[in-house]
């Protein structure tokens, strides 16, 4: 058993070192996380953070309808932890709608929202997610989180000129959102807030679903 587990371990190491969160999406606790309850791991076993995570439910709940996808969470409130499950620099990371993993600085209502809404998002999508643009899944992800640093109170919600959002769309997203800058989000959430301002807000999002779903081209349903 002993050499299994360290088999196993050895396995999991390297493969979290290729793909951040891998490793501890399927054996938490071989990273330290101790289970919380309702797929939640931290760790720290302080329930609050259990709490988080249902506001950060609810919020998806109120844009969706329902959260359809049960991705795993993993949380840590120090940077070694954060690094130990292969993170960098960023708050927190989804990893497909399997699992998403948030840094000291990104257990919060609004980061959780934001990673569980790219979840939810590519959950619904299945096979069609390869058709949507990062811009956009980032962009929604900002509007169902509503995180006030790159939306203002609206009804105009852009914090910068739409003329000069626009060209995120266009853009190569890693080129532009690497490095850590924060105009990239700045330009995706204005871009796909005034789209959904203007479409009939969450229906017009499940409407994009469901036609993708269907096999329908992006670039034809969405024209910012
Ligand atoms: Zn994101």
């Amino acid at each position: 058993m002993v050499v299994v587990a360290v088999l196993l371990g050895a396995g999991v190491g390297t493969a979290a070192y290729a793909v951040p969160g891998l490793g501890a999406t399927a054996c938490p606790g071989c990273y330290g996380l101790q289970d919380l309850g309702d797929d939640v791991y931290a760790d720290t076993h302080d329930p609050r953070l259990r709490d988080v995570i249902a506001a950060a439910d609810r919020r998806i709940a109120t844009f969706y309808g329902e959260r359809r996808s049960h991705p795993r969470v993993l949380i840590c409130t120090t940077a070694q932890c954060y690094r130990r499950l292969g993170g960098g620099g960023e708050k927190g990371r989804a990893l497909r709608d399997w699992s998403l993993m948030l840094s000291p600085e990104g257990v919060n209502e609004t980061i959780a929202t934001h990673e569980l809404s790219h979840g939810e998002f590519r959950q619904r999508l299945g096979s069609a997610r390869s058709e949507v643009p990062q811009w956009f899944d980032e962009g929604l992800a900002v509007l169902v989180s509503d995180d006030v640093r790159y939306l203002g109170p609206g009804p105009e919600r852009c914090k910068l000129p739409y003329d000069q959002a626009l060209p995120v769309t266009t853009a190569d997203w890693w080129s532009l959102a690497g490095g850590g800058s924060d105009r990239a989000y700045l330009q995706a959430a204005c871009v796909v807030s005034r789209w959904a301002g203007a479409n009939g807000g969450a229906a017009a999002v499940l409407d994009v679903i469901d036609r993708l779903r269907a096999g329908a081209v992006f670039a034809d349903l969405v024209r910012p």
